[in-house]
């Protein structure tokens, strides 16, 4: 199995520290290096792979150090191959890789941006969803239309409901009080906040959350529709 490592970079995004067998590290979406570092020297580790699910700052911006320090070579979506910096391993979606004694699948999730993937270990049930899908919440489709991210959002609910999803903010509890104005009366919501406004006055993450929860409680996944969803993300921005 793959142990995460939660690791809060930047205003509100998080990195993943990902250990699998054989002694196998990587890093996902390193927004900035200083945390990371501090974080592989804490646990005496190196590191093998950085993986970037978008080619966004907040999600690359560490890359060139870390692979620097520790001679990470650097894999991301292929159709970003041009614009992320010094990627030595293009992932696609027809082409599983090996990590850490485990395959990663990978799911080609355009809508946020046209690159955007998501990360998926069926083995040890983990996916990073980066921009895509945050827990109550969605990417803005700076790069995609509705029906695209509908469409990727299919591909993530096909995934099984115990899956746990690490995705690339903090953006729970803001998220969530959108979602309770469109839902107020969903009883799995209104819990799932209570629990994550404990969290965050605890300052602790709200995440890993699940297929499962995301299904009863996430508004824009549960918009049933590619039309009903682009109304949802229009009332999102302007909420
Ligand atoms: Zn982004
Ligand atoms: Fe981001």
């Amino acid at each position: 199995m793959i142990n995460v490592t939660i690791i809060p970079i930047l205003e509100d995004n998080y990195a993943y520290l990902l250990e699998g067998a054989y002694g196998q590290t990587a890093i996902v979406d390193p927004g900035e290096s200083g945390p990371i570092i501090i974080a592989i020297g804490d646990r005496r580790l190196g590191l093998d792979y950085i993986f970037n699910t978008h080619h966004h700052g907040d999600h690359i911006a560490g890359n060139r150090d870390l692979s620097n320090a520790y001679g990470a070579k650097i894999a991301g979506p292929a159709a970003d191959a041009h614009r992320i910096a010094g990627m030595d391993i293009e992932l696609r979606e027809a082409t599983p890789f090996d990590f850490g004694g485990e395959k990663m699948k990978i799911l080609e999730t355009p809508g946020h941006t046209s690159g955007a993937i998501c990360l998926y270990f069926p083995e040890s049930k983990i996916l990073f969803t980066g921009d895509t899908l945050f827990s109550l919440g969605c990417g803005r489709l700076f790069e995609g239309t509705p029906e695209q991210m509908w469409e990727s959002f299919q591909k993530i609910m096909a995934l099984p409901d115990d899956t746990r999803i690490y995705c690339g903010h903090e953006y729970t509890q803001d998220n969530g009080k959108f979602c309770l104005t469109i839902e107020p009366d969903n009883a799995d919501l209104i819990l799932r906040m209570n629990e994550v406004d404990k969290l965050r006055e605890e300052n602790k993450p709200t995440l890993p959350t699940t297929i499962g929860l995301e299904k009863k409680t996430n508004a824009l996944l549960r918009a049933g529709s590619a039309e009903r969803f682009a109304q949802l993300r229009k009332l999102r921005n302007e909420f």
